[in-house]
């Protein structure tokens, strides 16, 4: 992880401001690639008290400063009533920003508990819930956009398990319709490195609120993808990104999905392919592999 910890305060200073720069880029690119926020949203970001949704909403009020359009911001914090939740941390942290906010308290905590048998992982049916209350809010509110703070990891890990345990080539939009169809989600983070997102809090200091006080056990197929996303980019770097380029660079008639390209109803045009086109025999053609052999 990239820890600004310079003994030397000028230069720890440089450093945040690097760091602070490239994450407004990397929101800003994402927000210009799938045009996430427009004239006159008023965008609901969820702020759970993790550094990714400090992260998050910093870059947005940075970003909303400076922005060639108007757009709103008003941060919704879910209180569960998890055992130990310090619920004054997040209205301090927000009414000394000024940020509009609103605070909502809804016991999912307890339904969770009693409803999943003992032993197993309560994150399901905890974020099914909340999510619920997140639409009913994001309606009341009048928000047009609600925004998450999921970052780049966790989209390629969200990747790699349905691929390995969903048969499915499939990972977490920047941008999708919610499942009662009447919102809009946005990802700003999409671009974000984890790493990134936790050394920005530490410098910038934020209050985080743990995410074990729920007493769940962490999702372990997540951090063992997780772990391997980091292994491989400890042993090759480079990679990590060339998968998120992947998944923006996508050749239906290079699978093998029939829904998404017509391979029955494929005749000879009698035209060569294009320049940059498809290529039948491309994997020869590449020459050296993309990546040496694990
Ligand atoms: S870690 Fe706890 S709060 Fe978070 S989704 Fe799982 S059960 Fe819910």
């Amino acid at each position: 992880m990239q820890v600004i910890r310079h003994p030397e305060p000028r230069k720890r200073a440089y450093e945040l401001n690097k760091l602070a720069k490239r994450l407004r880029r990397q929101v800003g690119e994402a927000i210009a690639d799938f045009n996430l926020i427009e004239a006159g949203d008023r965008v609901m970001v969820c702020l759970s008290g993790g550094k990714d949704s400090y992260g998050l909403l910093d870059a947005l009020l940075a970003l909303q400063a400076k922005a060639p359009v108007p757009f709103e911001l008003v941060a919704v914090n879910l209180d569960q009533k998890q055992p130990g939740f310090p619920e004054n941390v997040l209205p301090a942290y927000l009414a000394a920003r000024g940020v509009a906010y609103h605070i909502v308290e809804q016991d999912t905590y307890s339904v969770v508990k009693r409803v999943v048998p003992q032993g197993k992982t309560l994150c399901g049916l905890c974020s099914r819930l909340r999510r619920g209350v997140l639409y009913r809010v994001a309606g009341e509110l009048g928000a047009t956009k609600i925004a998450l703070g999921h970052h780049r990891d966790d989209i390629l890990a969200t990747f790699f398990l349905n691929l390995f345990y969903g048969g499915k080539l499939k990972a977490m939009p920047a941008k999708l319709l919610s499942d009662d169809g009447r919102h809009v989600v946005i990802r700003p983070l999409a671009y974000v490195r984890e790493d990134d997102l936790a050394a920005y809090a530490e410098a910038r200091g934020f209050p985080i609120i743990p995410c074990s006080l729920c007493g769940s056990q962490a999702n372990l197929q997540r951090q063992v993808v997780g772990a391997m996303l980091r292994e491989w980019e400890k042993r090759h770097p480079g990679r990590v990104e060339s998968i998120l380029r992947a998944l923006s660079d996508v050749r239906p008639s290079h699978l093998l999905d029939g829904s998404l390209f017509d391979f029955a109803g494929l005749r000879p045009t009698g035209q060569p392919a294009p320049a940059g086109g498809e290529r039948a025999f491309d994997s020869m053609e590449l020459g050296e592999p993309l990546f040496a052999e694990d």
